[in-house]
């Protein structure tokens, strides 16, 4: 049997079975309720934390650091420089703003976006939710050796 598996050094393991696809669903959006409202693990969703570096907010691009080699992140795609500059950061305001569409959505109850954003970011701490198997220890038909 499938199960959804959650825990964090100050918390107990929570486990939801997942083994048909109305229970995978419903586990997840119970799952984010738990990280969302428990662990308030979205708070880097809740606003935009990148803006322009000053340069290129008073529209002097050509003095733009950027965020890989400056010490300001700057997601400017103003100029081909900025662009080249600020990929980086770039990138991370798409993969932020994607996962604010997710965060919204899963707030209004979208299970699918609630799978799409915790699946996104496990990797981060208090965040590990994991899918794994259930076995019954004595019937020789499910259980693995
Ligand atoms: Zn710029
Ligand atoms: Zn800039």
């Amino acid at each position: 049997m499938r199960v959804l598996k959650y825990g964090n050094r100050k918390a107990n393991d929570v486990v939801y079975d997942i083994s048909t696809p109305e229970k995978l669903l419903a586990a997840y959006l119970l799952m984010f309720n738990l990280l969302n409202e428990e662990w308030e693990v979205y708070i880097d969703l809740y606003e935009d934390e990148f803006s322009l570096c000053k340069p290129c907010a008073d529209g002097h691009h050509e003095y733009c650091r950027g965020g890989c080699n400056g010490s300001e992140e700057c997601p400017c795609d103003a100029t081909p420089e900025c662009k080249n500059i600020n990929h980086r950061t770039r990138a991370k305001v798409a993969e932020t703003n994607a996962q604010r569409t997710w965060f919204k959505l899963a707030e209004e109850g979208d299970a699918r976006a609630a799978r799409s954003l915790i699946r996104a970011r496990r990797g981060n701490e208090y965040e590990e939710v994991t899918e794994c198997d259930f076995y019954d220890p004595i019937d020789p038909l499910t259980v693995k050796r």
